[in-house]
């Protein structure tokens, strides 16, 4: 199976998030066939990450995910290019590792391993049930992949996902000094963060927010109760002051629910590789226990969980020549 066979043939497999076993009993197989040392490392009942190895010591880990966002889009080609769900997010990047790795064995280095998440698009639980793994310990560094253009990103954004959450109270709506409305009050507090100076970074840049979503209310007739908005914010420094501004902001009139969090992280630089660094985040701050992360992968994160989502051929072939040229540098450090 060449690159572009197995991207197309990891691709046939729909493995929206949530649903990752059938890529994953199909990436054992492949891989067993291969000759590589296979675990299932299993996170929920019919969710499994993928790990293999050639020998006891592991010291360079490629990585990505198994899962895509929905919808699952079928493969097609051209001469160029390979469309369709998971071309360049992530399967097109788990063919170019796999065919790293088989390059780096032929050449005699067998001091790697491969190592492949569920969920990363939603709750990144595969990423935090393989931190727990043994294997973590001796792996020096984790070249993870997600699109970056084959640039080698050496930073990537946090994101700080809250909810903020008015309450009022319900009234007939010819006497609203009867009642107290959530959602002008949750308005107020969106035109403020709308309003906010966020801190920036010199180094990964400005730290940007949307709101996402907004509900509330019960009818046209009634003083809204209760409203609410989701808000995903892209740090580029700690959360801690982000965390207070927001505070300041809501005060007394909402109450913010914190979803998740994950820091801005900065990955290693390697001299020769063109550097970058990303908006999106990864798997990589849940791999704490792998080593020092790097990340690198084809194709771009602007057609990534888009219906047009695509890889270029020669972008693949790229990045399997980065891959062995990265991980052979890496060793001999
Ligand atoms: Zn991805």
């Amino acid at each position: 199976m060449n690159l572009f066979e197995l991207t197309t043939n990891l691709m046939k497999i729909p493995s929206v998030s949530g649903n990752e076993e059938a890529v994953g009993f199909f990436l054992r197989d492949h891989l067993t066939e291969l000759g590589w040392t296979v675990e299932l490392q299993p996170v929920s009942e019919n969710q499994n990450n993928v790990i293999a190895y050639l020998n006891d010591t592991p010291r360079v880990f490629l990585s990505t995910h198994l899962d895509t966002v929905p919808p699952f889009i079928p493969p097609t080609e051209d001469e160029k290019k390979i469309y369709g769900r998971g071309a360049c997010d992530a399967k097109g990047i788990i063919a170019s590792q796999i065919t790293a790795a088989e390059e780096l064995r032929k050449q005699g280095i067998t001091d790697i391993g491969l190592l492949y998440t569920v969920e990363e698009e939603t709750s990144s639980i595969g990423a935090k049930a393989a931190n727990n793994h043994s294997l973590a310990q001796k792996c020096e560094y984790l070249i993870n992949g997600e699109p970056t253009d084959n640039d080698l990103a050496i930073g990537s954004k946090g994101t700080f996902r809250l909810k903020i959450i008015a309450e009022g109270k319900a009234a007939h709506s010819a006497y609203p000094e009867m009642g107290e409305s959530a959602i002008e009050k949750l308005l107020d507090i969106l035109h403020d963060i709308r309003l906010a100076e966020f801190p920036n970074d010199d180094f990964f840049g400005e730290t940007t927010v949307n709101i996402g979503t907004i509900e509330g209310g019960l009818a046209l007739n009634v003083i809204p109760p209760r409203a609410e908005a989701g808000i995903a914010i892209r740090l580029t420094t700690p959360r801690a002051p982000v965390e207070k501004l927001l505070n300041e902001i809501v005060g007394e009139d909402g109450k913010i629910e914190v979803l998740s969090c994950s820091e801005p992280i900065k990955m290693l630089a390697v001299e020769g590789f063109n550097q970058k660094p990303v908006r999106f985040t990864t798997d990589i701050p849940y791999l704490t226990n792998w080593g020092q992360p790097l990340l690198l992968g084809a194709g771009s994160i602007l057609v990534a969980h888009t219906k047009d989502e695509f890889v270029l051929k020669k972008d693949l072939e790229e990045a399997v020549k980065l891959y062995v040229n990265l991980v052979k540098s890496l060793l001999e450090k």
